[in-house]
């Protein structure tokens, strides 16, 4: 599987629509969010989000507050910014690919 395969994921339920850049801003937070978080009282990967903010572990069975999309906000930030710099590259590549011919 290629790295821009890898990263799109569940995002390609939307087909060509809306663009490549929201598609993988989104694909990172719905990553986030769906997969299993670590447990802040048992410390167990067993934690899964019931609704926005609502983090429930199968583990120990507690129920409690986090963030909308994951349990700790330092993640999803730090991946987002990662993300902005890589499509820049990309464009610039295909910039000088029409130059050429
Ligand atoms: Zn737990």
């Amino acid at each position: 599987m290629k790295a821009t395969e890898e990263k799109l994921g569940s995002v390609k339920r939307f087909g060509a629509r809306y663009g490549r850049k929201p598609k993988l801003k989104f694909s990172k937070i719905e990553t986030e969010q769906r997969k299993l978080h670590k447990c802040p009282y048992c410390s167990k990967t067993a934690v899964k989000r019931v609704a926005v903010g609502i983090w429930h572990c199968r583990k120990c069975n507690a129920k409690f507050t986090g963030k909308a999309y994951s349990v700790n906000k330092r993640i999803i930030e730090k991946e987002a910014a990662e993300l902005v710099e890589e499509p820049a590259i990309i464009k610039e590549e295909i910039e000088e690919a029409s130059e050429e011919a």
